[in-house]
């Protein structure tokens, strides 16, 4: 059996003691599996709010790292019982934290935080959990080594804040830094640019780091624990008796994710697929005595078909660019997109018709790009309109693209209840359909849906 890649991400690390079942998961492994981690729970953010106070206020740095070495000093005394073999970790992560503080130390004397920096500060969150991971494994007898994405020559495009890993530079060398006798435990998030510099690979990139590795070793599968039950067919704070989806393609995965359940990147399966590597799901508050998963996520052509979950992202806002002509008019919709590219706004999908282009957005990007598309100028728009307190409710299921009656099911079970779509969209993928709705009725609109779909 080959190697496994284990993903263990911040939900998996809340407290102290959560290490415990870190340590009863592995052992379910026949073959040493190589894991890639996250930040513990919530430090990327702190990071993030700490990188920004630290420009005014000096303070701010040492606050973060005094907490920093806290947390994981109650870690270590949590699962590392002899003193000796305690401090010695602790040592190590001491610093990597001085090194935190003097990065830190340096945005705040130069008074601003260039992107490449940004980037560096944010993966420490990263790789202090791989060294504490690495060492309780060890010294709780699973013989485990850290390995960095610089020791193993994992190359990204060089994108700062939100790169992507370059195979071809990659493979070899990562298949080759890994030793299979131990645990390799790598942090995740982050890659090295062609110029030896440590770049992001975006929010919630662990995952990808996780997916990317299992590329490069071949896989027999990317295992990812969460702290929920897998894939459900609907989110259980919305909706009671939920189904637990037990197989899934790729393309429905990644729908899912870009329409908002929080269970993997949207980038996940993008290195697995064309290798065939599965991701399955685990849930570390039910780990069993034996790998069970809880959702498979394979080729598209295995899983069943038809509808499999009703999503839904809050995360949206469209702007509309009206005028009598802009559907036929040619470059409005390069100018405009070229000037958001250019701004780091990432459109989320465009829409249009002979009298509007309607932009979908994240809503913290609305008011933004408004006011830069506003300053453009374009000749043949009349109007600009940002629309917000939207919400888009989705259908995930492979074949829905071809499946009118779907569509004709969600519109009649909205318009039952009242719910006013915007706009309905279906055929943009085989495995999606999306209803732009008020926010207030979003709750309504999944259970309606689910209703009719999965009860
Ligand atoms: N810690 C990073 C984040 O919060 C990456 C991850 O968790 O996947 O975005
Ligand atoms: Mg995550």
């Amino acid at each position: 059996m080959a190697r496994c890649v284990v993903k263990f991400g911040g939900s998996n690390f809340k407290t102290a003691g959560d290490m415990t079942k870190i340590l009863k998961a592995v052992r379910l492994y026949d073959e040493p599996p190589v894991i890639v981690v996250s930040a513990f729970y919530g430090i990327t953010n702190e990071l993030i709010a700490v990188m920004d106070s630290a420009a005014q206020d000096e303070t701010e740095i040492q606050r973060m790292t005094d907490r920093l070495k806290t947390m994981k000093r109650e870690s270590l005394e949590t699962h590392i019982d002899n003193p000796i073999a305690r401090e010695a970790v602790y040592a190590q992560l001491r610093s990597r934290l001085d090194d935190l503080s003097r990065v830190l130390l340096g945005t705040h004397y130069i008074g601003e935080i260039p992107p490449f920096v940004r980037d560096r500060i944010l993966s420490f969150g990263e790789r202090l959990s791989s060294l504490i991971v690495a060492a309780v494994l060890e010294y709780h007898g699973i013989p485990a080594i850290e390995r960095l994405p610089e020791d193993i020559g994992l190359i990204t495009d060089g994108e700062e804040g939100n790169a992507a890993v370059d195979f071809t530079a990659s493979e070899k060398s990562v298949a080759d830094g890994l030793p299979a006798d131990k645990v390799c435990v790598i942090p995740g998030f982050y890659g090295i640019s062609p110029d030896g510099r440590i770049t992001l690979l975006g929010r919630g990139g662990s995952d990808y780091s996780a997916a990317s590795i299992a590329r490069c070793i071949t896989a027999e599968a990317l295992d990812v624990w969460k702290d929920v039950d897998g894939y459900l067919s609907a989110d259980p704070k919305s909706v009671e008796n939920t189904r637990r989806i037990a197989r899934l393609g790729y393309s429905e995965a990644a729908e899912l994710s870009y329409f908002g359940a929080h269970i993997l990147h949207p980038r996940t399966v993008e290195p697995l697929e064309d290798r065939s590597i599965p991701v399955r799901i685990f849930n570390i508050d039910n780990i069993g005595d034996k790998l069970t998963p809880l959702s498979i996520i394979g080729p598209d052509a295995e899983a069943p078909k038809g509808p499999k979950s009703v999503t839904y992202t809050d995360d949206f806002a469209v702007l509309t660019l009206a005028g009598a002509g802009v559907g036929i008019k040619p470059g409005i919709l390069a100018k405009v997109t070229g000037a958001l590219d250019r701004s780091g706004i990432n459109i989320k999908s465009v829409v249009t018709s002979q009298t509007a282009i309607n932009i979908y957005l994240d809503e913290a990007d609305l008011d933004r790009t408004d006011e830069l598309v506003r300053s453009l100028d374009v000749a043949a728009v009349s109007h600009v309109i940002p629309r917000r307190d939207l919400s888009v409710v989705a259908l995930v299921g492979d074949g829905l693209g071809e499946a009118p009656e779907v569509a004709e099911g969600m519109m009649e079970s909205l318009n039952k209840r009242g719910i006013r779509f915007t706009i309905f969209s279906i055929g943009a993928s085989d495995a999606a359909a999306y209803a732009v709705i008020p926010r207030s009725q979003r709750e309504e609109a999944v259970r309606s849906l689910h209703n009719r779909f999965f009860s």
